[in-house]
C-alpha cells in the first residue's frame, strides 16, 4: 500500500470516531507544544504527505508525522500510525509507545511511533516554515540568524536531507549551489544528513559557519583573492584538499542541483553509517561495495 494510502486510511478511520465530539482525556508524553484543553472538539483530521493533522476548535493543532514504511523496514524501526480502539479495549502497546493519547466518548485515539509530534495554534504560522514566505539571505550582514535555526530546528520533514534543505528558500536564500557545497565541506558534514538528527548546536554551528563563510567569500576583495580556490565546487575527481580522497558530484532535488563532496571526510551524520538511511540507490550501493572491497 502507498504511503499516501496509509494515511488517508488512518484519517477516514478517525475521522467518525473523533470529530465533532468533545474531548474527555488526553496523554501527551510526547508532546512538544501546547495541549487541547479537555471539552474542546476535535474540528478536522487531515493528511498531508506523511503527516497527520487534527485541528482542534480552539485552534490547537496536533501535527503528526511518520516515516514511510520502505525507511522504516531499513531501520528496522517501528512504522508508526494513529491507531482507535474502543473504550475498554485492550491496547497492543506499552505507555512508552504512545506519543500522544486522546479519549472522546467510547474512542481512544493513540499516535504511536511517529518521527515527530508537536502541537501549535493556527494562527502561529511563524511556528512552520512551510507556511511562511522566503527565508533571511544570510549572505548579508546582519541577517536573522535566529529565524534561521528556528527554521531548521522545526523543519516540516526531519527526514529531509540538509542537501535538500541547504536548497530550501523558505529556510534560507543567497547561499547558491557553490557555497552550498562548500558550507557542508567545510563542517565536515555528510550531505545526506538528516536534519532531524542535527542538534540544536550543530545547526547553530552551522548557520554561523553558512554565514561567515558567505560574507567574507562575497567581499569583492576576498573574492578576486580566492579565485578558482573551492575546495570541493567543480572539482568533481580531484583530491580533497583536507584528505585527499577523490571529490564526487551528486545531483539534489527534482532541479537536480550539483553538489560536490568529499566520501573521505565529510561524514559527520552519516546516516548510512548511524543506520537511519538505507544506500540512496544502485549506483551508489555499487560505490560503496567498491570502497569496501578496495
Ligand atoms: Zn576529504
Amino acid at each position: 500500500m502507498p504511503d499516501s494510502d496509509r494515511f488517508h486510511h488512518a484519517a477516514a478511520a478517525l475521522r467518525p470516531a473523533l470529530v465533532g465530539r468533545p474531548l474527555i482525556g488526553f496523554v501527551d508524553p510526547g508532546l512538544d507544544g501546547p495541549s487541547p484543553r479537555l471539552g474542546r472538539v476535535v474540528e478536522s483530521v487531515e493528511v498531508q504527505g506523511r503527516r497527520v493533522l487534527l485541528r482542534f476548535d480552539d485552534d490547537v493543532i496536533i501535527d503528526s508525522l511518520f516515516r514511510s514504511p520502505y525507511l522504516a523496514a531499513m531501520g528496522r524501526r517501528f512504522v508508526g500510525l494513529w491507531y482507535l480502539y474502543r473504550e475498554g479495549q485492550v491496547w497492543p502497546y506499552s505507555e512508552s509507545d504512545v506519543a500522544v493519547a486522546l479519549t472522546v466518548d467510547g474512542w481512544t485515539a493513540a499516535c504511536v511511533h511517529p518521527v515527530s509530534v508537536e502541537s501549535y495554534r493556527a494562527q502561529d504560522s511563524r511556528r512552520h516554515p512551510a507556511l511562511g514566505g522566503q527565508g533571511p539571505d544570510i549572505s548579508q550582514i546582519g541577517a536573522d540568524l535566529g529565524r534561521v535555526l528556528h527554521a531548521l530546528l522545526f523543519y516540516p520533514d526531519p527526514e529531509a536531507s540538509m542537501a535538500e534543505v541547504f536548497a530550501d528558500q523558505r529556510v534560507f536564500c543567497g547561499v547558491g549551489n557553490v557555497y552550498r557545497s562548500e558550507v557542508l565541506w567545510a563542517n565536515r558534514l555528510n550531505p545526506d544528513a538528516l536534519v532531524g538528527s542535527m542538534s540544536r548546536r550543530d545547526l547553530m554551528t552551522l548557520v554561523n559557519s553558512a554565514a561567515g563563510l558567505l560574507n567574507s567569500s562575497l567581499d569583492q576583495k576576498s573574492r578576486r583573492r580566492s579565485e578558482h580556490q573551492f575546495a570541493v565546487y567543480g572539482r568533481n575527481g580531484q583530491a580533497c584538499p583536507r584528505c585527499h580522497d577523490t571529490i564526487t558530484v551528486s545531483y539534489i532535488g527534482p532541479a537536480e542541483h550539483e553538489l560536490y563532496w568529499c566520501r573521505g571526510c565529510q561524514t559527520r551524520h552519516d546516516p548510512v553509517r548511524e543506520g537511519l538511511r538505507p544506500l540512496r540507490n544502485g549506483s551508489d550501493a555499487a560505490e560503496e561495495q567498491r570502497r569496501h572491497v578496495n
